[in-house]
């Protein structure tokens, strides 16, 4: 029997969390922090400034 790849669309399991807008990995603490409250992370330093994600970016895409 094959085993099932992990969907691309949540990777917690695996301990990591992933920008829906560039689709790089960013640590779950990276997601915590800079993400909304479900640690749906929404931009990442990939593809935004840190002063951006500051800003509340990485909440809501804008
Ligand atoms: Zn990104």
């Amino acid at each position: 029997m094959a085993s099932e790849i992990a969907g691309v669309h949540d990777d917690r399991v695996s301990g990591r969390a992933r920008c829906l807008q560039c689709g790089s990995y960013a640590t779950q603490r990276f997601a915590r922090v800079f993400g909304d409250n479900d640690n749906n992370l929404y931009a990442c330093l990939e593809c935004t400034t840190m002063r951006a994600l500051r800003n509340g970016e990485g909440v809501c895409a804008d």
